[in-house]
């Protein structure tokens, strides 16, 4: 979707350009619009990420239980798991034939299509559950998939079938898919909440939707880059993979992919020009949703530090936890900087932390990013239900997050 809409507006996969993209295996993304002044004096880069928790198919996933057929799971990032049991799913993602065709897979989404659901456990047998701790009663490896019911018509008359349900999925996967059993060893499938996002509230003032934790920062960062015309410092944007599993990986921000594109702009456009200048004297904006005061308790947030959802994006100058390990923590001269922009402007922003002292805490890119060098800060739109099937943001900070990354771009 990003790579469409930067190709639309023109940008070019040829560095030689002066908007300019990369594609790194459909997961991370770098583009880039040229500034008026020279990359040496350093750019303007807001990165987010696009993966969000959910729930991935084994590598062999196909198994039989009384009466279904199943999908076993591994989940991928920080869920609450009673959130994704008795609700719709559908299904992403792509099987890597033996010819190394690859198929895209995504079903449960349109209207008349099925979608695929987990079991949960009914209130007369939970007795034993309801004395027990969310970590004992919500087993990973009970997170298992309802593929399909009916056992397929061949086994009747084959009685060599042992497992006439899980079958008759093959047979059906086969048929839609051109995929076989083993194909699922090279698959990456993964189940995410089904249907679209939706206004929330009778003044539609909410949106409610999967995935806003980070493709909300995806959406404003690339609304502002493709709207930031003439900045005058290049503007840049990365997004990356695997952030809510650690950054790790080769599509991740601890990846040498921002590096690896940035140098690659160098030598295009300045080739004299020494990268290590480039990342010192250019400026971040880590992207990322931050933790709105939830109105049901509002005791774990110390107010005078919360944000609070339709008051502007929220500057988070340290994340971490426990006495800001693992954080960041912007230097004061570029808040500065950037709140200026932004009063000039008469854009809203606030100021915030993720929750009290000592209560819990969170990580984002922003270390990965300043270990280059560049001046980093979090900024963001504070959402609630964080990492929920049904994340919340308010359409204001929606709208002031793309003027606020705007206003960066161009400033
Ligand atoms: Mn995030
Ligand atoms: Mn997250």
């Amino acid at each position: 979707m990003c790579r469409k809409r930067l190709q639309e507006a023109g940008f070019s996969e040829d560095f030689k350009k002066n908007t300019v993209f990369r594609n790194l295996r459909g997961k991370a993304i770098f583009a880039a619009r040229k500034g008026k002044i020279p990359l040496q004096k350093g750019v303007h880069l807001i990165a987010a990420h696009a993966d969000s928790p959910r729930l991935d198919f084994k590598q062999r996933p196909l198994v039989e239980q009384p009466g279904v057929a199943q999908a076993k799971t591994h989940y991928y990032g920080g869920i609450r798991k009673y959130q994704w049991l008795a609700r719709p799913l559908a299904l992403h993602g792509v099987v890597v034939l033996e010819n190394g065709k690859s198929i895209s897979v995504a079903i449960g989404e349109k209207a008349g299509e099925p979608v695929f659901t987990i079991a949960d456990l009914l209130p007369h047998l939970a007795r034993k559950q309801n004395s027990q701790t969310l970590a004992e009663v919500f087993d990973g490896e009970k997170l298992n998939i309802i593929l399909g019911h009916s056992p397929a018509p061949t086994a009747a008359k084959n009685k060599d079938i042992k497992e006439p349900i899980k079958q008759h999925v093959l047979e059906l996967l086969n048929a839609k898919y051109g995929i076989r059993e083993e194909d699922l060893v090279t698959a990456e499938l993964q189940v995410v909440p089904a249907g679209p996002a939706t206004y929330v509230g009778f003044d539609k003032g909410l949106v409610g939707g999967y995935g806003q934790d980070d493709r909300i920062c995806v959406f404003t960062a690339l609304s502002a880059l493709l709207d930031a015309q003439d900045p005058e410092r290049t503007a840049c944007l990365i997004f990356w993979d695997k952030e809510e599993i650690g950054s790790e990986g080769s599509t991740g921000a601890q990846g040498r992919f921002l590096e690896y594109c940035m140098a690659d702009l160098v030598d295009a456009w300045e080739p004299q020009t020494r990268l290590r200048d480039v990342f010192q004297h250019s400026n971040a904006v880590s992207g990322d949703v931050h933790a709105a005061t939830d109105p049901d308790w509002q005791e774990l947030h110390e107010k005078l530090n919360a944000s609070i959802i339709g008051h502007g994006p929220t500057f988070c100058k340290f994340t971490g936890s426990r006495g800001k390990y693992g954080a960041n923590d912007a230097h004061p001269e570029y808040i500065g900087r950037l709140r200026a922009i932004l009063n000039s402007r008469n854009i809203p922003w606030q100021m915030a932390e993720l929750g009290k002292v000592d209560h819990g805490g969170g990580g984002t890119v922003a270390l990965y990013l300043a270990a280059y060098g560049m001046d980093t800060i979090d900024l963001g739109p504070a959402i609630l239900s964080m990492h929920s099937p049904f994340e919340l943001a308010s359409k204001v900070d929606v709208y002031t997050t793309k003027l606020a990354y705007q206003a960066i771009l161009e400033a």
